[in-house]
């Protein structure tokens, strides 16, 4: 069977020795590829590439992308904070967060860029600090996501200030004298190019009756092809009637916008792959099934959505022969699954791998985006998964410990005892 991208056998074997199972692995070079690629989006007056940092937090992936002079979206206050731990400036951090953080001023007088996302948040700025810069977070009125639950535009969406409230979002900032610097659409995690496309005009029409506006972010949802299935967003491409659009809107507005994008998935998606071993083969006479030592506690992406990650098996011996596995996680949760048919988290979709036995090494692919930073962490009390980066010389590096027992209990007090 073909091997994973970047984590063949051997270095596989060697990263289990090491560090154990489970435990993600990420690759430096694959992460600075799909850096570059972002970061040669086609644009008319100027780029900034924002990594959207929830797609995989860790300090030492935000600093891969910093050095490559990447900027950063953050979707709370706890995520400004942590990329600010990790070394990365204030002014290179935007946030835009379903939650306005209660220290919000300070990040704003800090230097954060901070995108209001509803009227309310709007009308707190404006109290809290009359004058200052803001974005202004839209709903286009459209969505497009991989999945409903990531679909987060259209009137079925409670993200950002509804279109048709633009007015409303002006009187707010004049009453408070805000300045409009820049609008913000983001309609959709796995978004399609065509309708990505034509919110990107929808957002021109939206920047047009704010006339100091200066930048115009378009947010991430770039899809990327985890299994041979999929098809991927290429930037490139996408890129080319914005970049038009933009040139319009300014031959007939007279403002050249700079072009910010927020990819997260796209950045890390392929970059990523949770290393799992196989502790058990068991069989109900009608179906047989791998399990491993890892499932929605590292990849929650296939219980949750449906999600398609390729399953790489490597044999401790040649066995020779294929079989039909339903490869399964070790929570005490039927749902608790990795070949699910796509968008069915509930459906068993069982994979062709070679013939298996308990202590096999087992990659699954895809796992770089929306898998350390959301899991079913400590559920059934498993501790959360140690993280490795394979450097560009092919060293792999531990970048997070595994959680320690004492760790997943450590806040509970005394008085939980009886
Ligand atoms: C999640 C998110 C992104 C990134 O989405 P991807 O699908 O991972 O590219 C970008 N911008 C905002 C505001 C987000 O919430």
């Amino acid at each position: 069977m073909e091997h994973h991208r970047f984590l063949k056998p051997d270095l596989a074997r060697l990263i289990a020795r090491e560090h154990g199972t489970p435990c993600y692995v990420y690759d430096q070079a694959v992460l600075e590829a799909q850096a570059d690629a972002m970061l040669g989006f086609p644009n008319a007056y100027g780029l900034t590439v924002r990594f959207a940092m929830k797609a995989c937090p860790n300090a030492a992936i935000l600093r891969v992308f910093l050095a490559k002079g990447l900027h950063f979206d953050a979707s709370s206050g706890w995520e400004v904070r942590r990329a600010t731990l990790a070394g990365v400036p204030a002014d290179r951090i935007s946030l835009s967060s379903q939650e306005l953080p209660d220290d919000v001023v300070e990040l704003l007088r800090q230097g954060v860029h901070v995108n209001a996302c509803s009227l309310l948040q709007l009308e707190r700025i404006g109290k809290a600090l009359p004058g200052h810069e803001v974005g202004l977070r839209f709903n286009p009125g459209r969505g497009s996501g991989g999945t409903g639950k990531t679909n987060v535009g259209g009137p079925d969406s409670s993200f950002g200030i509804w279109h048709e409230w633009a007015d409303r979002a002006r009187d707010i900032a004049e009453a408070h004298r805000l300045k409009v610097v820049r609008i913000h659409t983001h309609i959709g995690s796995g978004s399609d190019p065509a309708v990505w496309q034509e919110v990107s005009e929808a957002s021109l029409a939206l920047v047009g009756r704010f006339p100091t506006v200066a930048t115009l972010n378009l947010g991430g949802g770039y899809k990327v092809a985890r299994v041979a299935s999929e098809k991927g967003t290429d930037p490139a491409v996408i890129g080319v009637p914005v970049r038009a659009a933009f040139e319009k809107f300014a031959q007939a507005d007279g403002r050249r916008l700079r072009l910010e994008i927020e990819p997260g998935t796209f950045l890390v998606a392929n970059a990523g792959a949770v290393l799992a071993k196989v502790q058990d083969v068991v069989s109900t006479g009608a179906r047989e099934f791998l399990k491993l030592d890892s499932g929605m506690t590292e990849i929650l992406r296939p219980s949750l959505y449906g999600s398609q990650h390729p399953v790489h098996l490597y044999p401790e011996t040649p066995r020779g022969g294929e079989r039909e596995y339903v490869v399964v996680g070790h929570c005490c949760e039927s749902g608790d699954l990795i070949s699910c048919a796509p968008g069915e988290p509930e459906t068993l979709a069982p994979r062709r791998l070679p013939e298996a036995a308990a202590g096999d090494l087992c990659v699954i692919g895809g796992a770089g985006a929306y898998c350390a930073g959301m899991s079913t962490k400590n559920y059934n009390s498993f501790p959360e998964a140690p993280e490795v980066l394979v450097n560009r010389d092919g060293r792999a590096t531990l970048i997070r410990r595994r959680q320690t027992l004492a760790q997943v209990v450590q806040n509970e007090t005394p008085a939980a005892g009886p």
